[in-house]
């Protein structure tokens, strides 16, 4: 067992931690590359307003495809783009092709992009509007989900950012709310458009007791501080049926669709229709 020396370096040796660094090193590599060569592709999974029935926003997720290969799951490759200095540039590449995409949809239906908190940063206000410019995307249209790690460190000056691009007109969702330390006090300091409620909420209905309570109480939050709340990650009608009684305005989950390439995306747009239900 590897333990620290005091100085905080590691003296006793750990066969496993090597390879695992190596696999990371190579990551860091590999990605680099398909970032150069452009290797690296978006889908974009629906939102539904419970209301309506109809489609309100899609959520860009990156995807790294892996010719022959297994897939890489963001939630991996994702932290180690954070620690290798790539996500500046992979967020920014997101953000401009999920703008681009969103582009050629009905004007009624937005785009969400997830934001690291390693691309907070004085000019990131500054991108996002390059960005809006150059894809001619307006900013209404635009939606950054970000979790409360953004809020953790550099609080001030990230909800300094947060405002500057609140004041673009683009909308703030908190994403995989409830997972957190402190999510409640985030929602006094700052006024976020949306509350994306954390799929392990919605994964134990209906026997969750203890989640349901949970569920109840974010949405009446929701509506009397008139914030939008989504529940993420609903897999089965009985589950819908719930979290539609409970008053929530959005879902997102397989039960309506899985994340799809930008051109399948289109096709399940032109079939939503009016379909007030999957
Ligand atoms: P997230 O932002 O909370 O995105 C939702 C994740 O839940 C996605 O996983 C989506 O495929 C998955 N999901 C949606 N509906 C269901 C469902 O019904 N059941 C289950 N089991 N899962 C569902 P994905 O695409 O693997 O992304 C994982 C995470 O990686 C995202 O979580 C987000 O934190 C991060 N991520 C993805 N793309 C980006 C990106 O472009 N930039 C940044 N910074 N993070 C990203
Ligand atoms: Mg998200
Ligand atoms: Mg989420
Ligand atoms: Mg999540």
């Amino acid at each position: 067992q590897a333990k620290p020396d005091g100085r905080g370096t590691y003296v006793e040796y750990e066969p496993g931690m090597d390879t695992h660094l190596q696999a990371k090193q190579q990551i860091k590599v590999l990605l680099r590359q398909a970032l150069a060569n452009n290797a690296l592709e978006v889908h974009y999974q629906p939102l539904v307003n419970l209301h309506t029935g109809r489609l309100t926003t899609c959520e860009a997720l990156v995807r790294w495809p892996q010719p022959g290969r297994g897939q890489i799951s963001p939630a991996e490759f994702i932290p180690v783009a954070e620690e290798a200095d790539l996500i500046g540039p992979l967020g920014e590449w997101v953000l401009r092709q999920a703008c681009t995409e969103a582009a050629k949809w009905p004007l009624d239906i937005s785009v969400a992009v997830n934001l690291s908190p390693v691309q907070f940063d004085r000019r990131l206000a500054a991108t996002v509007c390059d960005i809006l410019k150059e894809t001619g995307l307006n900013a209404s249209r635009l939606e950054l989900e970000i979790t409360e790690s953004v809020l953790l460190d550099e609080c001030d000056r990230n909800f300094q950012i947060l405002k500057e691009i609140r004041q673009l007109g683009v909308k703030v969702a908190i994403d995989d709310f409830g997972t957190g330390y402190s999510s409640l006090s985030y929602l006094r300091s700052f006024r976020f458009d949306k509350i994306k409620i954390d799929r392990s909420f919605v994964s134990d209905l209906p026997a969750g007791k203890e989640s349901l309570a949970i569920l109840r109480a974010v949405a009446g939050i929701g509506r009397t501080l008139g914030i939008t709340t989504t529940v993420e990650g609903v897999e089965a009608p009985d589950q819908l049926e719930i979290i539609k009684a409970e008053g929530f305005d959005e879902a997102q989950g397989y039960l309506f669709s899985r994340p799809l390439p930008a051109a399948q995306l289109l096709k399940l747009m032109q079939s939503w229709g009016d379909k007030s239900s999957p």
